[in-house]
């Protein structure tokens, strides 16, 4: 048995990449091609068309968490006992929801502007 990731392992190979060498100069160096990282290198790249970004990993991009995660793009977390209405935890769990409703609105938004294909459905899920 390989120790493998089983996501990483159905999505096929990614092409290698080659391993830094020597110096590179960049306007904007990004540490970490997770999610975030890749997330940051390709707004920077709208917002600076001109500049050079280089991200670098120390394993292939994207087979951190990002490639091991349950994929749900979740804006309401199931409150926990303090956060409910009336309890100080409220306020929190507020500026918490609004934030992740915010990103899992830029995630589709991104997924339908550039015709991303990864069987992503917009139906939610239920808590009870
Ligand atoms: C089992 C599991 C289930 C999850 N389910 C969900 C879910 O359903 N929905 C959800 O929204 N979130 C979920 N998450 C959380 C989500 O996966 C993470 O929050 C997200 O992937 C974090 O992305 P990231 O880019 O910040 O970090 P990562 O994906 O971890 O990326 C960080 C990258 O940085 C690289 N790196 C680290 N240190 C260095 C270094 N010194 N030099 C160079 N490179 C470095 C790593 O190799 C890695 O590729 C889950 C996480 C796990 C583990």
């Amino acid at each position: 048995m390989t120790n493998e990731c089983g996501w990483i392992a159905q999505a096929g190979r990614s092409p290698v990449r080659g391993s830094l060498k020597g110096t590179e100069k960049a306007d904007w160096l990004i540490i970490g091609a997770g999610i975030t990282g890749l997330n940051a290198a390709h707004t920077l790249a709208q917002m600076h068309p001109h500049a050079r970004i280089v991200i670098v990993d120390r394993q292939r991009a994207a087979q951190g968490a990002s490639a091991r995660n349950s994929g749900f793009a979740v804006a309401h977390e199931h409150p926990g006992t303090d956060e409910l209405l009336g309890r100080k935890g409220f306020a929190d769990y507020q500026v918490d929801t609004e934030i992740s409703r915010v990103a899992s609105l830029e995630v589709r938004q991104r997924i339908a502007r550039h015709g991303i294909e990864c069987d992503f459905r917009d139906d939610g899920y239920f808590l009870r």
